[in-house]
């Protein structure tokens, strides 16, 4: 018997053995079941989905003489006639390419005449947009007063082309594209009852590479086991897709998370000269960017994908930054492919790209990395990076010129992955840092966890230290692998409490007083004596919604905290002659915005300017630059 390619040998031929379009075959089954059927169909969807698949079995199951729930027997005269295309009433065209019909109109013009062997005189009509204008006049006119014997049944990829007087005319179906995983597993079930020889791999290729049309996945298929002598393997199959191996485009993305720019070129070519395509390399590095930010945020997700252990080892190796960058970079290289002097030029250009926007990661802070010693232990080094990182926020306040406090704070915090712009100077000095990492890093190629995946499990438990960082000079050292974020906040100035201070003193603890801050800002200081710590406050109106005993206490807490002694705070009857902190920012906003007034008064352009336009300043619109530092 003669070779019959798979796609046509596995075309369903009852709605059961459709993969997917499970609300298009439940629908129609309904209708068919339940006699309410429509005298048009527009099935509409991709290539290879099953549109002319569904049409043929509609067909099959209007004619049936032993119809089942909708489902045609499959056996009767009727149906083994629509099977090898013989039935006279079932007239298939294929619109784009008009094979068979050398006259669509004359055809459908014929639709008014009845059944000669059926119950049904069925137009499954291909690709329907293509139809000559003529073509779709005749059909309008057997659709507008359409027989009780004929019905359409319309496929198309296209239903924008189609007109819309035809369009209203149909019931209309839109067919979901399949996923890899029905594709998957319906080729694995092609397989098993072929008996052919397959590696799961392979399968994971060709249903990817199907891009959701089971046509061509089974037209790949039988590509495969011709190139494989009988078999499916996923060497044959990546060469035949030019598909590169993932343990390429992991090792590729550790070189890129690491700026290693030598490395990278040389991974580069080492993929390429595997003959990889040149789009499958950024394609590949997008889907395995997407999983490895999957894994960063829902650690539990790892489980559902190949490959668990390398995407986690990735996931750590890169921070969230590095992946949403790297993956806009590689899907952006990709539409650009086409505009590149050459293909590899492209694809280079993509990775040198991602390497000089790259933001700092994981490695740049602490990197955590297996090393293989040569009584072949694995031993887990951290080598941390010491440098810190001094953020200086000078505090501003809306003072007014005449007198300035001037405050700052200094903070000092360890670098973290959040520090995307790091000081030149800062960046240089860690740079020889970086080299030693990556020298380790080649050292250990062996014992990427994709080449061998026991590694997690000989794992023992020794830990060394290098270069321990300052802060840790106490404590043991941590073995987890993520960083931390240490905070060393360095002396700040205590102002002394009075009144002078108090508004100052509000602002800088305000971070810290959370839910007792509006409490702080209309509370007006009257008095601290010092050798009973009391302050004394007075809430203004403004504060009295909150004036609770909760917050007194957050306050008397803060302030406590902030003094380095225990400060009682005792609440005094507001007098108006008292002024907040709230009220003292508001007073200043009103003096700021009459200083700059008056300055305009004075100002010979302003005065034109307003003369000119016959204006006047909005004090609202009055910013005193002198007034904040
Ligand atoms: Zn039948």
């Amino acid at each position: 018997m003669a070779y019959q390619v798979l796609a046509r040998k596995w075309r369903p031929k009852k709605f059961a053995d459709l993969v997917g379009q499970e609300h298009v075959v439940g629908a129609l089954r309904n209708a068919l079941a339940q006699g309410r059927l429509h005298h048009a169909y527009l099935l509409t969807g991709t290539r290879g989905v099953g549109k002319t698949t569904i049409a043929r079995i509609l067909a099959k199951s209007l004619n049936c003489e032993h119809p089942n729930q909708g489902e045609p027997c499959g056996e009767c005269g009727q149906c083994v006639q629509i099977d090898t295309g013989r039935h006279v009433d079932v007239v298939e065209i294929d619109a784009a390419s008009n094979t068979g019909i050398d006259n669509i109109r004359e055809v459908l013009e014929n639709a008014q005449y009845a059944p000669s062997m059926g119950r049904y005189k069925v137009y499954i009509i291909d690709e329907v947009h293509m139809l000559s204008k003529s073509a779709f006049n005749a059909m309008l006119k057997t659709l507008e007063e359409p027989p009780e014997h004929v019905k359409f049944i319309l496929a198309t990829t296209d239903p924008q082309k189609v007109p819309v007087t035809v369009l209203s005319r149909c019931l209309q179906f839109v067919l979901r594209n399949m996923t890899p995983q029905q594709v998957l597993s319906h080729l694995q079930y092609v397989l098993e009852h072929e008996h052919i020889a397959y590696q799961g791999d392979a399968l994971n290729l060709l249903s990817r590479a199907a891009n959701g049309s089971m046509r061509d996945a089974l037209s790949l298929l039988d590509q495969a086991i011709a190139l494989g002598s009988g078999q499916v393997q996923e060497a044959t199959v990546r060469q035949m897709l030019g598909a590169v191996d993932r343990q390429f485009v992991y090792a590729l993305l550790e070189v890129l998370a690491q700026g290693n720019a030598q490395a990278l070129m040389q991974q580069v070519q080492a993929i390429l000269s595997e003959g990889a395509g040149f789009a499958q390399v950024l394609q590949e590095m997008a889907l395995v960017l997407q999983q490895v930010a999957m894994v960063q945020l829902l650690p539990s997700s790892v489980n559902e994908l190949q490959d668990a252990v390398a995407l986690q080892y990735l996931a750590q190796q890169m921070s969230p930054e590095q992946v949403q960058l790297f993956y806009q970079c590689t899907i952006h290289g990709k539409k650009d492919l086409p505009l590149a002097p050459d293909e590899q030029a492209g694809v280079m250009m993509t990775m040198l790209r991602m390497l000089a926007l790259r933001p700092l990661g994981m490695n740049d802070v602490k990197t955590t990395q297996q090393v293989v010693v040569p009584n072949q232990t694995a031993v887990q080094i951290e080598a941390a990076v010491p440098e810190v990182v001094a953020e200086v926020e000078p505090v501003a306040f809306a003072t007014p010129a005449t007198h300035v406090h001037a405050v700052s704070v200094v903070e000092a915090k360890a670098p973290s992955p959040e520090t995307a712009t790091m000081p030149t100077s800062l960046q240089a000095a860690l740079e020889p840092d970086m080299d030693e990492v990556n020298s380790m890093l080649s050292d250990s190629h062996e014992d990427r966890p994709w080449e061998d995946m026991s590694w997690h499990e000989t794992q023992i438990e020794s830990v060394q230290a290098a270069d321990t960082p300052p802060w840790e000079d106490e404590r043991p050292v941590k073995k987890s692998e993520t960083v931390e974020m240490v905070e060393v906040v360095a002396t700040t100035p205590v102002l002394a409490l009075n009144a002078d201070n108090w508004p100052h003193i509000v602002q800088h603890i305000a971070p810290q007083l959370s839910v007792a801050r509006m409490l702080a800002q209309h509370a007006a200081f009257i008095g601290f004596d010092d050798s009973s710590a009391q302050l004394q406050l007075q809430i203004a109106q403004g504060g009295k919604l909150i004036e609770e005993r909760p917050y007194i206490a957050k306050l008397a807490e803060v302030l406590s905290a902030y003094c380095g002694r225990a400060i009682h705070v005792v609440l005094q009857d507001w007098q108006d002659t008292a002024e907040t902190p709230h009220a003292m920012a508001l007073r200043q906003e009103q003096e700021a915005i009459a200083q700059g007034l008056a300055i305009l008064a004075q100002d010979a352009t302003a005065q034109q300017l307003s003369t000119l336009f016959e204006g006047n300043w909005l004090p609202e619109s009055v910013h005193l630059k002198s007034s904040s530092h």
